[in-house]
């Protein structure tokens, strides 16, 4: 199952809409800001088939 989840880019705050499996419990990816394509790191908790929590961390 998948779910949508909206972030703030940490170097431009830029708000991006993402689209995370939620099947999984717990998951980290990294993915580029669509506006200044700087890449940040994502860390999400899902359960159940919802999305607990989405942050976004610059490296
Ligand atoms: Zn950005």
């Amino acid at each position: 199952m998948q779910d949508t989840a909206t972030v703030d880019c940490p170097f431009c705050g830029q708000g991006m809409e993402l689209v995370l499996d939620t099947n999984i419990a717990s998951q980290r990816f990294v993915t580029d800001c669509e506006v200044c394509c700087r890449p940040f790191e994502v860390t999400a908790e899902c359960e159940n088939g919802d999305v607990l929590s989405v942050s976004a961390a610059g490296s």
